[in-house]
């Protein structure tokens, strides 16, 4: 009978990858144990840091795949992904397409209403179940973001972010700030409710479908081609400007 015996390596992950990890083990070299032979993959994200955020791993200084098994005494270095070095050549995927469209999980409708206002393709639906965010995304090359690590962890996710703040105004800035979307703003351009295109619609064509005094007051309506809804230029409007002013465009 063959005893198996504990190995171990040392990890360890960098800049935003820390954010998963407990406050004593973050931006140094950890000790790991484990049995059997698990992938970089398994390593890295029982440690709760999610493949879809690492771009580079390199075991020993040698770039490495996620599926790559490492011996005892390796050193696993976990990167994540960077704007201003160039990796293309050894990342671990490319980088997403822009400008980038994302799959919102069901617990963020107002990050998705706020992505939407700034005219970013955001698809979002409350009855989503994991399984379909991940073919949508599959499928339609789109980018997960989620609150959810379980469905970031799941082989079949590619490109996806963890969302680490609550409050949804700092859920979009950081959004904002992590994919570099203020080039693709264009506000006014999308439905909140369905994502569908805003198109600009004559006066007279809206008269029966907004409050008269809406009517009265306005002069510019768009309506969403998906689903119908009008807009106008009045508190919608406002809101918007008020919350693209953070990004000083
Ligand atoms: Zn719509």
């Amino acid at each position: 009978m063959s005893v198996e015996f504990k190995k171990f390596v040392k990890i360890r992950f960098y800049g935003n990858l820390n954010d998963f990890l407990p406050v004593a083990k973050r931006q140094k070299v950890q000790r790991m144990g484990f049995w059997g032979t698990p992938t970089v993959k398994d390593l890295a994200e029982s440690l709760g840091v999610p493949h879809v955020e690492i771009y580079l791993i390199l075991n020993d200084s040698i770039p490495v795949n996620f599926d790559h098994r490492p011996v005892e005494g390796s050193l696993i270095s976990c990167y994540p992904r960077f704007t201003s070095i160039p990796i293309s050549g050894i990342a671990l995927r490319p980088d997403f397409e822009v400008p980038p469209r994302f799959v919102l999980d069901v617990h963020l409708g107002r990050l998705a209403a706020f992505l939407r206002f700034c005219g970013i393709d955001t698809l979002y639906d409350r009855t989503y179940i994991d399984n379909e965010i991940l073919t949508i995304a599959q499928t339609h090359n789109r980018t997960i973001l989620t609150r959810d690590k379980g469905i970031l962890r799941n082989g079949k996710a590619y490109y996806g972010y963890f969302i680490r703040n609550t409050n949804p105004q700092r859920q979009l800035a950081e959004v904002v700030d992590y994919f570099d979307l203020t080039p693709y703003f264009n506000p006014f351009s999308r439905c909140s409710l369905c994502n569908g295109e805003l198109e600009r619609v004559e006066k007279f064509e809206v008269r029966t479908l907004v409050p008269e005094n809406t009517f009265r007051v306005y002069n510019d309506f768009f309506r969403c081609k998906s689903c119908g809804q009008i807009y106008w230029e009045g508190s919608h409007f406002e809101r918007i400007t008020a919350m693209l002013k953070p990004f000083r465009l």
